[in-house]
């Protein structure tokens, strides 16, 4: 083998991107042996029944490659997990794909739809993984920013931002980082521009049954007119507590799914076998798991900001995902990148800054913490944040 040439180098194709804030913060929290509510992820395992699942269809056999759409049982669990949920049909041969986690799915779908030159749009603050995925395929990023107030979407700047190289539209309800919801009247209004200028939409759903206070998580799959033109992205991760096992799913109408598929056997070409296996027998045993989601992390979500009132944090109204954020612009004007590093060391605390996930930087002061802790880790958290 030749070594490769000194001084060698390679022309970014992403020269704008750094290792992402999730694995540097969870990184310096170990470091520094700090309470670790950065990176969204439970400290709590997903059930017994599953785990040993796995084990059993490892020492089993199930052990050589899926199918590259995934293994049949678990994409006829899926789809009878989208008529139990949402009342949706959708064909595990045509529709529904198995992919090793949300992300794949999400480049996938990214990649299957923009050529070079055509315009996306995302709402900011952004999940870190789309805009690689649309630079990589030659397109446009259009960033808008939801409303500071409420992390709402104005629908009339959407309307005004679409144009003829516009292609697609990114949402992410339940969104990270803010907790923000979009409901039956965001949906709607979406349902029309893209109708009316016919364009594809990713909707990241990965915290599907993560909605609390009674309210409903609204799909892209409900509405005939997105239906036939979205790729919804899901993930057992968050469901069942798995978030290392990296398996998603990927639904959409068979044209589009086509396409996804074109791309996902080249990016991965499956997912892990017994981890289908697994999670297969699992949903069959078990459909009632999802649901018992909500009120687990609404008491966890409870727990935390009910032990933050008398601090000087503000608490933002969180109505899904794991996620909190806190305004702390009562106690600093330091950029959140440069407090979440601080309060991890000098605090032992690690959270995560949000503004990176803006094109333009906030005016807010916001940190995010993952509440998918154990609960004495939110009461030692809780304690740390209200002693700043
Ligand atoms: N989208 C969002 C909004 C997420 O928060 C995450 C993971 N935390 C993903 C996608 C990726 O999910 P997965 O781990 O299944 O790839
Ligand atoms: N999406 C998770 C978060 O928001 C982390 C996943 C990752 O590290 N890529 O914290």
């Amino acid at each position: 083998m030749t070594a490769p040439a000194a001084g060698i180098s390679l022309h970014s194709k992403l020269p704008d991107v750094a290792t992402t804030i999730f694995s540097v913060m969870s990184a310096l929290a170990n470091e520094c042996g700090a309470l670790n509510m950065s990176q969204g992820f439970p400290d709590y395992d997903g059930p017994d029944v599953l785990r040993e699942a796995l084990g059993r269809h490892v020492m089993a056999g199930g052990n050589q490659y899926a199918p590259m759409a995934g293994v049949l049982v678990l994409r006829e669990q899926i789809a009878a997990k989208l008529q139990r949920y949402y009342g949706i049909e959708a064909n595990p041969d045509t529709e529904i794909t198995v992919v090793p986690g949300a992300t794949e799915a999400i480049y996938c779908a990214i990649t299957a739809c923009i050529q070079p030159g055509d315009e996306a749009i995302v709402f900011d603050p952004c999940y870190d993984s789309y805009e690689p995925a649309i630079t990589l395929s030659g397109g446009i990023t259009r960033h808008i920013a939801m409303g500071e107030a409420d992390f709402g979407i104005d629908w009339d700047e959407v309307k005004s931002t679409i144009n003829e190289r516009t292609r697609l539209i990114i949402i992410n309800s339940p969104h990270n980082p803010s907790g923000a919801i979009l409901r039956d009247s965001d949906l709607r209004r979406l349902e029309v521009l893209a109708t009316q200028h016919n364009l594809y939409v990713v909707s990241d759903e990965v915290y599907e049954h993560l909605v609390f206070d009674g309210e409903q998580h609204c799909s892209v799959l409900q509405y005939p007119g997105l239906r036939e033109r979205s790729f919804a992205a899901f993930s057992f991760g968050k469901t069942f507590h798995v978030t290392g096992w990296k398996t998603g799913y990927c639904v959409a109408p068979p044209v589009l799914t086509v396409e996804l598929r074109k791309v996902h056997q080249f990016v991965a070409f499956v997912a892990v076998t017994p981890v289908q296996l697994a999670l297969a027998d699992f949903m069959m045993a078990e459909p009632n798991f999802p649901a018992s989601l909500a009120e687990f992390y609404q008491a966890k979500r409870d727990l935390f900001c009910k032990r933050l009132v008398n601090s000087r944090f503000g608490v933002r109204p969180s109505p899904g995902t794991f996620f909190q954020l806190l305004d702390y612009s009562q106690i600093s004007d330091e950029m959140d990148t440069e407090l979440a590093v601080r309060y991890t060391r000098e605090r032992g605390i690690a959270s995560i800054p949000i503004s990176l996930f803006y094109q333009v930087p906030p005016a807010g002061r916001h940190l995010r913490f993952c509440f998918a802790k154990r609960e004495e880790v939110l009461l030692k958290g809780t304690e740390i944040l209200c002693k700043i």
